[in-house]
């Protein structure tokens, strides 16, 4: 496999960063953030990155500007009991990192899952910077969760779990400090219920404060499309700068949740033959393509399993429990499930099977090799960072609709989405190609919104 010529200028750093600068710093990190392999994955992503920007602005490492984007300006552990349907009584973590305000309010989603803890909200509120940066807005980084599982829950109990959560939490948080929102594990009912607590606690109505609401009650159009429309059309744009576009190619999806569905179904608008949709069970393919109406019942209405989807579809649909979506051939990729998810392995199939395109649905799903791997293949590269900005874009304009007391109609609320997505390409576009590694969007991404970031830090003083 012949390396592209995006990719040549990062081998020599293989087995470490280019600059001995680089270098110090991340071992600093490495000893400073012990035991949280995700966070140091994050940073390192973006380090790889700098090395050109360093060259032709060397005075940002006297300012010490790469050390402080990379220590959180607070962060946030407390304790959640609350009690289930039989009465007893469960103790989960709650964790808020309050990463960097030089742009805006802290802004970012809450992930309730399992797997969270503090390595994993770090890596996540790392990344919602620069993500943030990029979507040219006024909004900080921040990200925040639990690692209690709702997954079987009640009503109640979920109801419960978030109050308690809430009560702690309404201490940090304000329209002008910091504006959560949903990620894995919380959608619609979770915000209503956050919501709901924070309100009564502050007596306050200050829909500002949480993004994601319901329609009736200080939502936005188009914020719970947002993030898997925007996916689908920076892939467009990456396609259309390559001459192609979506009618008729062949995309696999994984993940089943909020940014699956919703790419799903833009993908589809578009013309594409969507085959693919998983949860931790297993996946489905199908081969009339996924029925999207059919996946929102079974996710949204019912809270059910990929599993459900393929009992119901009939023949064309297969429930498979071995192996992973990526097994499927495919033009283009969409991991929109979790971290890690796509591997080099898997990335291996994919560029065997002549995959075209891959573009990140969720936060850091594609492994480092794997990216590496997927570029030297000269398969275009989406970073989560810019191809999933438009949820956290559009979690902004709800923000803009709530201090203006407006309510947009869903026509603008997407032509404003669209046009981000556009800007937001054309920006890594433009400095990727500025810093002499083209068509490399995670370094285009990388660069964009770190300087955008470390530039309002470096002119408000040593902040
Ligand atoms: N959790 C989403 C993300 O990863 C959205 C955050 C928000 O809307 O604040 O960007």
């Amino acid at each position: 496999m012949s390396p592209s010529p995006q990719t040549a200028y990062y081998r020599e750093q293989e087995h470490g960063l280019r600059t001995p600068e680089l270098n110090s710093i991340y071992s600093e990190i490495l000893r400073r953030n012990p035991g949280e392999p995700e966070f140091h994955q994050a940073v390192l992503e973006v380090l790889e990155s700098l090395a050109p920007v360093l060259d032709a602005r060397p005075e940002l490492l006297d300012a010490r500007v790469i050390e402080r984007v990379c220590e959180p300006e607070r962060q946030i552990m407390f304790r959640v009991p609350w009690q289930d349907d039989s009465g007893q009584v469960h103790v989960n973590r709650g964790f808020r990192i309050e990463f960097n305000s030089a742009l805006g309010p802290y802004k970012g989603g809450l992930r309730f899952h399992p797997s969270v803890n503090l390595g994993v909200v770090k890596f996540l509120g790392f990344e919602q910077i620069f993500k943030n940066a990029l979507t040219g807005m006024s909004i900080g980084g921040g990200k925040g969760g639990s690692d209690f599982d709702p997954k079987g829950r009640s009503d109640a109990e979920v109801m419960r779990f978030c109050q308690s959560f809430m009560t702690e939490l309404s201490r940090y948080l304000g329209e002008h400090t910091d504006v959560p929102a949903g990620d894995i594990g919380v959608g619609g009912r979770e915000i209503g219920f956050l919501f709901g607590q924070y309100r009564r606690i502050t007596n306050r109505w200050e829909a500002g404060v949480l993004t994601g609401k319901g329609l009736g009650w200080g939502g936005s159009q188009a914020r719970t499309e947002a993030t898997g429309y925007g996916n689908v059309l920076f892939t467009a744009e990456m396609l259309q700068a390559r001459g192609e576009d979506m009618e008729g190619q062949q995309v696999v999806v994984s993940g089943s949740g909020n940014v699956a569905i919703y790419s799903i179904e833009k993908a589809q608008k578009l013309g594409a033959n969507v085959v693919t949709c998983s949860d931790s069970g297993g996946y489905v393919m199908d081969e009339k393509g996924i029925d999207v109406a059919l996946l929102k019942e079974i996710k949204e209405v019912g809270r059910g399993r990929v599993s459900d989807y393929a009992e119901r579809r009939g023949a064309s649909a297969r429930y498979v429990t071995t192996g992973q979506v990526w097994d499927v051939p495919c033009d283009v990729a969409l991991p929109s499930a979790t971290q890690n998810e796509l591997d080099l392995d898997a990335a291996q199939i994919l560029v065997r099977n002549g995959v075209k395109a891959v573009s990140e649905g969720a936060n850091m799903p594609t492994t480092p090799s794997a990216v590496r791997l997927l570029q030297e293949a000269g398969v275009v590269f989406g970073p989560g960072k810019a191809a999933n900005a438009g949820g956290v874009a559009t979690s902004a304009l709800e923000m803009q609709q709530n201090a203006g007391r407006e309510s947009w109609s869903f026509a603008r609320t997407e032509e404003r989405l669209g046009q981000t997505m556009r800007d937001i390409h054309e920006t890594c576009r433009e400095t990727a190609e500025r810093h002499g590694v083209p068509g490399d969007y995670v370094a285009g991404a990388n660069i964009a919104g770190f300087e955008r970031v470390t530039d309002a830090m470096l002119a408000q003083g040593v902040i």
